[in-house]
């Protein structure tokens, strides 16, 4: 199987760098969604394309009888974040987005392992089926959750996941679940210095309720982060702005206490409107649940992981990488590339996912590698520079390879799938699983 891998690896380069090169953003993920689905279906698998209300979903299957292991694929770039393969700051002429997540080399290094997992099933007859959840919109749309929803992870024995970073690791923690979503306010348009006393400013209302979040701060359950960017804030000061929006996102581990400080937001701009004579509608964007964690299921892919190593660099990419790691404040030593960060579970992550929701559905575990130079952040323009790069490659290649050594163990070992289960039973406990996400359908043009 790693012969297989590794033959496959220029065309794995060449996938990732189309979609990098195409940067689509969350829900017009078009081309990209494409460029995946033809990869599986040339190699033998059944391609569902535009599940669960998202044209760029899909869910590619393959294999038949036993055990039913899933991977996920990202494929959705990020507004703003354009990028050249490069060692210093410069953008690509007429492109707004780019990879700086890096999720070309998830979605390709997915469809590698996938390949690899069903040439595998097939030389050793061995019964399973191994599947492909092609996930848009990942920043903000909250692709998974639809799909989720739509009960495409009800028969799913095990889902793993992988995502470029900085090092090599299967640690498992926790992460925060969130809600987002837009405050309009509508107030009364008037020329501001002639005859202000007849406006009513929608700006106002934004500006009224963005004060009571911030005192809101200091009466939170511990843990609380609440952000927000002031997406409209009308146009030209002499014109007292009749429409002006805020858009808001509260997170916790805990979805129960998002869900009661987001009520309390949501009050909040009611007063806001109220006291300001504007009037204030509110739309939902995104919901997800914080990552359950499976020890059992991240095992597996931590002794898969180490047995590969790490990312081994080439001289170029150590020069690039060298580059790159000039430009940060400060970076760790290049050959953290090349080790594997010590297995822990538990902890928790400030960031969000939707394979949150996915990880209270089916038993769920990830892994990064070390596709970007040691010390880059994830979002950064370093981080999108890698991602178009041999280096990026590499690190999507180690984690294809993880991900099939761990899915064939698990087809092997089928009892480290009952103890994934009753793991996963056991941490979710009886809380029933409600989504965060309030919408009926997806925000297909939430990027426009
Ligand atoms: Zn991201
Ligand atoms: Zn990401």
């Amino acid at each position: 199987m790693h012969a297989a891998l590794d033959a496959y690896a220029p065309r794995l380069a060449e996938v990732a760098d189309d979609l990098w090169r195409w940067a689509e953003v969350g829900y017009r993920e078009t081309r990209s969604s494409q460029r995946l689905q033809a990869e599986l279906r040339d190699a033998g698998f059944e391609v569902e394309a535009g599940v669960a209300g998202m044209p760029t979903a899909f869910v590619a299957r393959a294999g038949r009888g036993g055990p039913v292991i899933a991977l996920l694929a990202e494929m959705d770039a990020l507004p703003g974040a354009s990028q050249a393969v490069a060692a210093e700051p410069r953008r690509v002429d007429g492109q707004a987005a780019g990879h700086a997540c890096g999720h070309n080399l998830f979605g390709a290094g997915t469809v590698a392992a996938a390949r690899a997992i069903r040439q595998w099933l097939l030389d050793t007859g061995t019964p399973g089926e191994v599947r492909v959840y092609g996930a848009p919109a990942e920043e903000g749309g909250a692709g998974k959750v639809y799909l989720v929803r739509a009960g495409l992870f009800d028969d799913v024995d095990a889902v793993l996941h992988w995502h470029p970073a900085d090092a090599n690791s299967a640690a498992q923690s926790a992460s925060m679940a969130n809600v987002s979503g837009r405050f309009r306010f509508e107030g009364v348009a008037s020329h501001a210095s002639i005859s202000p006393e007849r406006g009513r400013s929608a700006l106002d209302g934004v500006e009224a309720l963005n004060h009571m979040a911030n005192l809101l701060r200091e009466h939170v359950p511990e843990g609380t982060r609440i952000h927000y960017t002031i997406s409209d804030g009308g146009g030209a000061p002499n014109v007292v702005p009749a429409a002006a929006e805020a858009y808001y996102y509260v997170r916790h581990p805990d979805p129960a206490v998002v869900r009661e400080v987001f009520a309390r937001l949501q009050r909040a701009a009611e007063g806001a409107a109220l006291g300001t004579g504007t009037r204030v509608s509110y739309t939902p964007v995104g919901g997800v649940y914080g990552l359950l964690p499976n020890d059992a299921l991240g095992r597996v892919l931590d002794a898969a992981l180490r047995a590969g190593g790490g990312v081994a660099l080439g001289a170029e990419e150590q020069g690039f990488a060298r580059a790159l790691q000039g430009t940060l404040e400060r970076a760790p030593p290049l050959a953290q590339a090349g080790a594997v960060a010590d297995y822990a579970v538990g902890g928790l992550s400030h960031a969000s996912t939707d394979v949150g929701d996915v990880s209270w559905n089916a038993p769920t575990a990830g892994l990064s590698t070390a596709t970007w130079a040691p010390g880059t952040s994830a979002h950064s323009w370093q981080a999108t520079a890698a991602s178009g790069h041999a280096l990026g490659h590499r690190g999507a290649q180690a984690a294809a390879r993880a991900l099939a050594d761990a899915a064939t163990r698990l087809y092997r070992e089928p009892a480290l799938l009952a103890q994934a289960r009753r793991e996963f039973e056991q941490r979710r406990g009886a809380a029933a699983y409600r989504p965060l996400l309030e919408r009926d359908s997806p925000p297909l043009d939430y990027r426009d």
